[in-house]
């Protein structure tokens, strides 16, 4: 459950937590064409908050209005502004941002040409997605019956609302089948990512990670990505197999929502030594120090409240 907080911005206001209701005629929740962000923001060990990457989200976001051709009626750094005054308001010094664009009522059927686009900001709690226990030895994860969208079916590089009908389907199966997560293939069959996280393999000191193709791009993945160069060790963006991540000696999930998950077994196949191995452990640890603020190379990625 959501821990309640005092207040939700919303078209440009920050009203009580209780008021922030919308109308059973809103658009998006009939066809779900909204586009939303998930950001998290850090309390850092010198005791100030700060939040990752939060432009580049805010820029996602409005990539994904345009991809979804919703125009947001707020420039993206009133948007920014509004993320930071939202956390300060309800005194939360770390938690979870949530920014939702969507489309109000008025018109129903799926050509909603003037209906409002409304946009809240909701903030709250939120501890390891996948778990404590998950981020320390490791997560179990199946591949799902359910392919990861085929790119002319919907836009894989828009955080759509009703893209996420895919990951729920997924992951509904994975937890019913006493797994955490779902891997998905692609269309083609090959590893996509899974219901919120990109996924990174490593084997023999080579990481790799699918394309960008039917993946959501990723900024924990990107962030991730350039935390790999910077070590010095290679990182290649290519198509792999499902069996190459059975026998590979390293698996880790990225994402806002789950940040750098070790991945310990994998269709009932222990994944290297079945225990987060040094790789993903040492780019885990290298994230979190990022995030927190603690890594000087890489203070442009905070903004502090
Ligand atoms: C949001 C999301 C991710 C992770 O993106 P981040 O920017 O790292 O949070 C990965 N896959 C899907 C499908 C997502 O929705």
């Amino acid at each position: 459950m959501v821990e309640k907080v005092n207040k939700i911005w919303m078209d440009g206001e920050l009203i009580h937590w209780d008021e922030a209701k919308v109308h059973i005629l809103t658009h998006t929740l009939h066809y779900g064409m909204g586009v939303f962000e998930g950001i998290r923001c850090y309390q850092c060990p010198d005791g100030r908050s700060g939040v990752f990457r939060l432009p580049e989200h805010i820029h996602r976001l409005f990539d994904s209005a345009h991809i979804a051709e919703i125009e947001i009626p707020f420039a993206p750094e009133e948007l920014i502004e509004a993320c930071k005054d939202t956390l300060r308001v309800n005194g939360l010094k770390e938690g979870y941002i949530r920014p939702l664009v969507f489309i109000g009522d008025g018109a129903m059927g799926v050509h909603p040409q003037d209906n409002p686009i409304r946009v809240a900001i909701i903030t709250w709690k939120w501890g390891a997605y996948l778990g404590e226990e998950a981020l320390q030895q490791g997560t179990r994860v199946k591949t799902s019956s359910y392919s990861r969208h085929h790119v002319n079916v919907m836009m894989t590089k828009a955080k759509i609302c009703g893209n996420y009908v895919n990951s729920v389907l997924a992951k509904r199966e994975a937890v019913r089948g006493g797994y955490d997560e779902a891997l998905m293939l692609d269309t083609d069959g090959y590893v996509s990512e899974a219901t919120g996280e990109n996924i990174f393999v490593v084997k023999n000191g080579l990481i790799k990670t699918p394309p960008l193709t039917s993946v959501l791009a990723g900024i924990t993945r990107v962030s991730v990505m350039t935390i790999i160069a910077d070590k010095g060790m290679k990182i290649v963006e290519q198509r792999f197999t499902r069996d190459e991540l059975y026998t590979a000696d390293e698996v880790f999930f990225t994402g806002t929502a789950a940040e750098v998950t070790p991945v310990r077994e994998i269709d009932d196949r222990k994944i290297g030594s079945g225990k987060p191995g040094p790789v993903t452990k040492e780019i885990q640890s290298t994230f979190f120090k990022a995030a927190h603020g603690e890594l000087d190379q890489y203070q442009d990625w905070i903004s502090y409240l």
